[in-house]
C-alpha cells in the first residue's frame, strides 16, 4: 500500500500522524502556494501535478495505491482532478472533508450565499465595514469596495495592493474568542464574511459575531464530486485505508 494524500489543511497534517503511526507508507502533496507552510510529518513533496493528467501520470510513476484528498473542502479544482486521476488509473479515491458549520444551533441565523456576487450582494445590505475573512482567492470579488474601511484577514502577503481605505492582516489559525472579539470591536465590524470551512481553526470568529450580534454571511461549499468515498475524519480514514490494505 502506498497513499497520496493531497493535503494543505491540518486535516491532512494529522492524517500523516496517523498513517506514520500506523505504519502506513505515505507520502503528502502541498501547492505550493504559502511561503512558510506549515509541514505535515513523514515525505512531503511541494507544487502542481500539471491537472488531472500530470496527477495519473505522477499516481501510476510513484504506484500509488490509493489517494486521499484532504484538501480544503473549497479546493475543488484539486478535488475535481483527484477523481479524474483515480478514474484514469483505476486507483481509489478516499475524500477526507471536515464538516461544514452547518449543524452549529445558530447556523440558521446566518446568510447563506451560493456564490461570491451574491456574497457581496447580500454583505452590502448589511453592513459598511466588512470583516472579510473569507481567503485571498475570494478578494476580487470585493475590489470595488473601495469606499468602504474593510478589514481582511489573510494567510499569505497579498501580491496586489488592496484600496487605501482596508485593513488587511496576515494571520492563521488558530484563532481564540477574546482574540476574535477584540477584533471585530477594535475595527467597529458590522457583517463578517466567511466559506464554510468548517473545523476549529476558524471558527472563533462565529462565535464572536454571534456575541456582539453582528450578521455573518456564509459561502456554500462546491457539491461534492461522485467518484470519491467520503469520510469526516481522520480515525475514519484511517481505518477505511487499513480495511483496503488487508483486502489486498
Ligand atoms: P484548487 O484551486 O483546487 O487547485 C488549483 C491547483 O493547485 C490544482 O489544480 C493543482 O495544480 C494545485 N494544487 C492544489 N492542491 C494541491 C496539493 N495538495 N498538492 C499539489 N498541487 C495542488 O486549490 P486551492 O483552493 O488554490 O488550494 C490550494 C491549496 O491550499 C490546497 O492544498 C488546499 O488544501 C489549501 N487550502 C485551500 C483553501 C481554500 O480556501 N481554497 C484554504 C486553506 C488551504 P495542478 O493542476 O498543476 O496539479
Amino acid at each position: 500500500m502506498r497513499v497520496l494524500v493531497l493535503g494543505g489543511t491540518a486535516e491532512a497534517r494529522a492524517l500523516a500522524v496517523a498513517l506514520d503511526a500506523a505504519g502506513i507508507v505515505f507520502e503528502s502533496s502541498l501547492a505550493g502556494r504559502v511561503s512558510r507552510p506549515r509541514l505535515p510529518v513523514g515525505p512531503v513533496r511541494i507544487g502542481g501535478f500539471g491537472g488531472a493528467d500530470g496527477l495519473a501520470r505522477y499516481v501510476a510513476d510513484a504506484r500509488v495505491t490509493h489517494i486521499v484528498d484532504a484538501t480544503h473542502p473549497f479546493a475543488a479544482g484539486m478535488s475535481a482532478n483527484a477523481v479524474r486521476a483515480g478514474c484514469a488509473t483505476g486507483v481509489p479515491v478516499l475524500r477526507l472533508s471536515r464538516p461544514g458549520w452547518g449543524g452549529r444551533p445558530d447556523a440558521a441565523s446566518w446568510r447563506w450565499v451560493p456564490t461570491l456576487p451574491a456574497m457581496r450582494a447580500t454583505a452590502e445590505r448589511l453592513g459598511r465595514r466588512p470583516f472579510i475573512s473569507s481567503g485571498r482567492q475570494t478578494l476580487g470579488a470585493f475590489a470595488s469596495w473601495t469606499d468602504r474601511a474593510a478589514l481582511v484577514r489573510v494567510v499569505e502577503r497579498l501580491e496586489v495592493a488592496p484600496p487605501d481605505r482596508w485593513t488587511v492582516i496576515e494571520d492563521r489559525g488558530p484563532y481564540t474568542l477574546d482574540g476574535e472579539l477584540e477584533l471585530l470591536r477594535a475595527h467597529d465590524v458590522d457583517v463578517v464574511l466567511t466559506k464554510d470551512s468548517g473545523g476549529s481553526y476558524t471558527s472563533a470568529k462565529l462565535d464572536a459575531a454571534g456575541r456582539l450580534g453582528i450578521p455573518v454571511v456564509v459561502l456554500s461549499r462546491p457539491p461534492t464530486l461522485p467518484g470519491a468515498a467520503e469520510v469526516t475524519s481522520v480515525g475514519a480514514c484511517v481505518e477505511r485505508l487499513l480495511a483496503a490494505g488487508a483486502e489486498h
